[in-house]
Formats: C-alpha cells, sequence, structure tokens
C-alpha cells in the first residue's frame, strides 16, 4: 500500500468550518462530517493535530467597533470562542472512537490542559489527535498565526489550511467562473502578491521553518486523506514552489 506523504500534520479548521454555510454558530452536522474526514487521516497512521479558529462566534476586531469593549478585550473573547469550538470538536472526534486532547494557550484548567510543547508531541506519538485552542495566547493576532506557531513547535510536515475551495484561485471561483486553480505556488508569491490565503506572520513563520502549506477544501469527502496520500485536490505553497 503507497504511504501517506506527511507523517505528522496540522490542520488549521477556521470557525466558519464549523457552522452550516452562511450561518454563525456551531452545527452538529458539519462538526460531524469534520470529525469524519480527520478519522479518514487518523487511519492512515498519519498524527494528526488540529488549531481551531472562533470566527463564528466572535472576532476580537469586530467586536470592539461599535460598543464599549476594548479591542484587547474583544480579542481574549475571540480566543475564548476558540475554546468552546475545540470543545465541540473534541467531543465530536471521541464520539466516533478518535482519541483526543485539548490544550490550550489560555490556561482554563478544569476544561483541558495547558500548551505544553512536549507533552503534545507525546500525545501525537501516541496516536492522539491533538487540538489546540486559544491561538496564541495574545491579542491582535489571529488563529493562522497559531497555526504556524504550533506546526513549527511540533515539528508538523504540512500545514493544512481547510478553505471553502479546494485550494488558491487566480480570482475569486465563487464569483468569476472563469477562475483556475494554481496547483503551486512559493511563499514569495503569496507575499509579494498579497493573497489572501493567511496572515503575513503565518506564511512568514512557514516560510522560515520550511513548512509547506496545503490549501484544499475539507468539505468535499475524502479529499484531506487523498491529498495526504499524494492525489487530491488543493494548492500547494513552500519555498520552490
Ligand atoms: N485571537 C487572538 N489571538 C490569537 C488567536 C485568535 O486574539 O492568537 C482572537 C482574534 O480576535 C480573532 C479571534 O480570536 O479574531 C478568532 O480567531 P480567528 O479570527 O483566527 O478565527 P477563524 O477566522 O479562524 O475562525
Amino acid at each position: 500500500m503507497a504511504k501517506p506523504k506527511y507523517q505528522r500534520v496540522l490542520l488549521k479548521i477556521s470557525g466558519e468550518g464549523l457552522c452550516a454555510p452562511g450561518k454563525s454558530g456551531i452545527d452538529g452536522d458539519q462538526l460531524l462530517r469534520l470529525a469524519e474526514e480527520i478519522k479518514l487521516v487518523v487511519e492512515l497512521g498519519v498524527q494528526v493535530c488540529a488549531v481551531v479558529g472562533g470566527g463564528n462566534i466572535v472576532r476580537g476586531s469586530d467586536i470592539a467597533k461599535g460598543s464599549q469593549i476594548e479591542e484587547t478585550t474583544g480579542h481574549y473573547m475571540g480566543m475564548l470562542a476558540t475554546v468552546i469550538n475545540a470543545l465541540a470538536v473534541q467531543d465530536t472526534l471521541e464520539s466516533i472512537g478518535v482519541a483526543t486532547r485539548m490544550q490550550s494557550a489560555l490556561a482554563i484548567e478544569s476544561v483541558c490542559e495547558r500548551f505544553i510543547r512536549r507533552r503534545a508531541i507525546r500525545h501525537l506519538e501516541k496516536g492522539r489527535v491533538v487540538i489546540f485552542a486559544a491561538g496564541t495566547g495574545n491579542p491582535f493576532v489571529t488563529t493562522d498565526t497559531g497555526a504556524a506557531l504550533r506546526a513549527t513547535e511540533v515539528r508538523a510536515d504540512v500545514l493544512l489550511k481547510a478553505t471553502k475551495v479546494d485550494g488558491v484561485y487566480t480570482a475569486d471561483p465563487e464569483t468569476n467562473p472563469d477562475a483556475t486553480r494554481i496547483e503551486r505556488l512559493t511563499y514569495n508569491d503569496i507575499l509579494d502578491k498579497r493573497l489572501a490565503v493567511m496572515d503575513v506572520s503565518a506564511i512568514d513563520l512557514c516560510q522560515r521553518a520550511g513548512i509547506p502549506i496545503l490549501v484544499l477544501n475539507l468539505r468535499q469527502p475524502g479529499n484531506m486523506r487523498d491529498v495526504i496520500m499524494g492525489s487530491g485536490a488543493g494548492t500547494i505553497i513552500s519555498a520552490d514552489g
């Protein structure tokens, strides 16, 4: 049987991946679909960790606008939103028999472990899916940067960035029928052309650590597993494209 291309992967799941299309909050069916996709990868023997976003509940910069909430507080609220999402992902994975551990960048000791790098690596080695919550633990950045940071810390072979479409396109494929998917890009292509794939700080961290970023669609059944096996649709971003 063919071997997976990657042994240890970090999956970045945005908050919008946890709600029904066009809605906010958390949707049980979407969660289950996501968990099934992760399970397919775990069954390959690949070590999986995930950074969960919080945009389906709170984005720090948005909540501060038009309210008396300080922006810094808003960002902490956003980080707490990722904790809510991570708990939802954890229970759903466990409900289908996937062993997990959750670690938070903010101490919430009755709910989950605190992020401890060496412990996270040990969980991965034991085949547990590690769910990272609360981003970096610092305001004014996003969970994309948290994902790049954790990917670097646990020495992931690839950062899988789940989006609504199966890669980076020449134009917005939802509005432009002529848009075509780009198979390969360099980190510098993303930075120079200011392509809205991930935050600049996330791209920069991955570039420095030499971690490729694979942009893929998680809502396409089996696609993440196929991408990890070397087929499947996505865009790979690396030093040499
Ligand atoms: N956030 C933060 N520091 C971090 C990660 C997240 O302050 O390290 C806050 C920030 O306000 C952000 C919110 O948490 O808007 C939710 O995360 P994000 O927007 O990255 O979620 P996603 O878009 O992936 O759902």
